[in-house]
C-alpha cells in the first residue's frame, strides 16, 4: 500500500521536525549562549535531512500513489486529509531549495544569540546585519514561493494559508478605524483607571505558583506538559502529551507573568487536545498561527482579563500577596487589570492597542521586503510608526525595534496572525457564548470545562486536517471579521471607562 508508506515517511519527517523543536526549546531556555554555533550545525542537520526526505521524488511519487487509494469526496476522512495535507506541505516545501533551508537555519542560530545580546546591550548595531542577511534570505524563500500580487503574499501564506498582504491591509484598515476613536476616549478618560495595584512587589516564587495554580483549572495539564523561563514567552511540543510553556517574570509587576503564562497555556491546551489518533502523524497539532493564537488570546483576554474569572480566583490572588492585594478590592483589582494606555511593549499591552503594535510590524515587514525600506533604517521607522498609530516615541531600540524575537528566527510574515488570532478569538468565544450562555456564571464558579470543550469539539479535535480557511468557515460559517472584536471592545472597555 503507498498509503502505508507514505505514512512511514511522512512520520519520519515529522519525528526529525520534534527532534529540531526540541533542539530549539533547549536553546531557548537551557542552553548556554556559547553552544550557538554548535547548536546551528545540529538544527541545520536536522532541518536538511528533513527538507530532502520531504522534497525527495520518492515522496512525491508516494503522494501520488497514495491519491489512488483515498476517497478524494470523503474530505472529512484522516487518511484523505493526511494526502491531501502532505501534497500542500509537499508543494511549498519542494519549491525552496534545500542549500537556503540550511542556510537559513544556520543564519537564525547565530542571529538569535545576536538578538538577545543587541537587545541587553540595547546596541540594534550588533544585530543589524543579522536582520539584513536574514530579511535576503527570506526574500528569496519568498520568491521562490511565488504569489501572485506582493512578495509578503508568499510569508504569510506559510502560516496563514491563503491570506494575502491585500486581505490582511484591508481588515488592518476597518480595524484601526474602529481603535483609533476608542483609544482617542480612553485617552480623555486616562485617570479613570490607575493600574498601582499589579505595579508592587510580588514574589516571583509565588507568582509562579499562582500562575501554574490558574492554569491547572483553566484545563493545562501539567502531567502532559511543563513551564520554564526564557527570554521571550512561548509555547512548543514534542506530541500532545509533551507541550511546553516558557513565560518571564517581573519581580514589581504581576502582569507579564501571569497573563503570559495563560496565554502560552492557550496555545498548550490547543496543543494538548489534538487528538490521539492524530499523534506521530504531520496532522497533530495545530492548523495555523491565526487559529492558534485564537486560544492563547481567548484565555489571556476574554477569560483571564474578565470580571467572571477574577470573580473566582481574586480571593486567592489576595491571600496569596497579602501585602500587596490585601486592601485591594476586586472592583479596583479587575481595573488595575484592564488599564489601556499606548505603550511601548507588544506583548504587554492592552487589549486595545494590541492590534496596533502589530501594524506597525506589518508596515515594515512590507515596506522591508517591497524594498521601500532598508534594514539600516528600522529603528528610525519603527519609532515614526509608534508615534503615528500610538502616539509615543520608544526611548531607546530595547523598548522599540529590538523587543521581538521574530526577526532573529526568519519568521517574517508571523506577525499579522496575532492581530488575526484577537479578531477569531471573539468570533470563537461568542458562538461558544450562543451554545452555553451560562460560561460566564460557571468561570465565576471556577468551571471552565464547559468553554474549553466546546474549543476541543470544534476546533482541537481536528489538529491539522482542515486549513485555517476551511475550519473558520466551518466553525463561523464565514471568513475572519473585524465587527466581533470592535464590537467586544466597545463593549468591555465603554463599560470600563465610562465611554
Ligand atoms: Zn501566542
Amino acid at each position: 500500500m503507498s498509503l502505508d508508506a507514505l505514512k512511514a515517511r511522512l512520520q519520519d519527517i515529522h519525528s526529525l521536525n520534534q527532534v529540531g523543536g526540541l533542539l530549539g526549546w533547549d536553546q531557548r531556555v537551557k542552553m548556554p549562549s556559547a553552544g550557538a554555533p554548535a547548536r546551528a550545525e545540529h538544527l541545520a542537520t536536522i532541518s536538511k535531512l528533513s527538507h530532502q526526505l520531504l522534497t525527495s521524488d520518492e515522496t512525491a511519487n508516494l503522494i501520488e500513489a497514495a491519491k489512488q487509494e483515498i476517497d478524494p469526496n470523503d474530505f472529512d476522512s484522516d487518511d484523505t486529509s493526511l494526502v491531501r495535507v502532505a501534497a500542500e506541505d509537499y508543494r511549498k516545501a519542494a519549491k525552496i531549495p534545500t542549500a537556503l533551508v540550511v542556510e537559513m537555519e544556520k543564519t537564525v542560530a547565530i542571529a538569535n544569540e545576536a538578538w538577545v545580546e543587541a537587545r541587553a546591550k540595547d546596541d540594534f548595531s550588533l544585530f543589524q546585519s543579522h536582520v539584513e542577511k536574514i530579511y535576503d534570505l527570506v526574500g528569496q524563500q519568498a520568491e521562490a514561493l511565488g504569489y501572485k500580487e506582493n512578495i509578503y503574499d508568499a510569508l504569510i501564506d506559510l502560516y496563514e494559508s491563503d491570506m494575502t498582504t491585500a486581505e490582511v491591509k484591508r481588515l488592518f484598515d476597518e480595524l484601526r478605524t474602529g481603535l483609533v476613536p476608542i483609544v482617542k476616549a480612553i485617552g480623555q478618560q486616562a485617570d479613570k483607571i490607575s493600574d498601582a495595584p499589579i505595579h508592587q512587589p510580588f514574589d516571583v516564587a509565588k507568582q509562579r505558583e499562582f500562575g501554574e495554580m490558574v492554569v491547572s483549572k483553566l484545563g493545562f495539564d501539567f502531567s502532559r506538559g511543563r513551564q520554564d523561563e526564557s527570554v521571550h514567552p512561548f509555547c512548543s511540543n514534542f506530541s500532545r502529551n509533551d507541550v511546553r510553556l516558557t513565560t518571564r517574570f517581573d519581580p514589581n509587576w504581576l502582569s507579564p507573568a501571569l497573563f503570559g503564562t495563560i496565554h502560552e497555556a492557550g496555545h498548550g491546551m490547543y496543543e494538548q487536545g489534538s487528538p490521539e489518533h492524530l499523534d506521530h502523524t504531520i496532522l497533530a497539532g495545530g492548523t495555523s498561527l491565526g487559529v492558534h493564537e485564537s486560544q492563547s488570546r481567548m484565555w489571556e483576554n476574554i477569560v483571564g482579563r474578565g470580571l467572571p474569572f477574577w470573580n473566582h480566583f481574586y480571593g486567592q490572588l489576595q491571600s496569596t500577596f497579602p501585602e500587596a492585594l490585601g486592601n485591594v478590592d476586586l472592583d479596583t483589582f479587575y481595573r488595575a487589570a484592564n488599564k489601556s494606555e499606548p505603550s511601548l511593549i507588544r506583548v504587554e499591552a492592552d487589549e486595545v492597542t494590541y492590534n496596533l503594535h502589530i501594524m506597525v510590524r506589518f508596515d515594515i515587514e512590507v515596506a522591508v521586503l517591497n524594498g521601500d525600506l532598508a534594514v539600516k533604517d528600522l529603528p528610525e521607522a519603527w519609532n515614526a510608526k509608534y508615534e503615528e498609530y500610538l502616539g509615543i516615541r520608544p526611548p531607546n531600540n530595547r523598548l522599540g525595534v529590538l523587543q521581538d524575537i521574530h526577526w532573529s528566527l526568519g519568521i517574517m510574515g508571523y506577525f499579522p496572525t496575532y492581530a488575526l488570532g484577537n479578531l477569531l478569538s471573539v468570533q470563537f468565544y461568542e458562538l461558544a457564548l450562543k451554545d452555553h450562555p451560562s460560561i460566564p456564571d460557571e468561570m465565576a464558579e471556577g468551571k471552565f470545562d464547559t468553554l474549553l470543550n466546546w474549543m476541543r469539539e470544534h476546533i482541537h479535535q481536528h489538529g491539522r486536517k482542515y486549513s485555517s480557511p476551511e475550519l473558520v468557515k466551518r466553525v463561523t460559517g464565514g471568513a475572519i471579521q473585524t465587527g466581533p472584536f470592535l464590537g467586544y471592545i466597545r463593549q468591555k472597555f465603554g463599560q470600563l471607562y465610562d465611554l
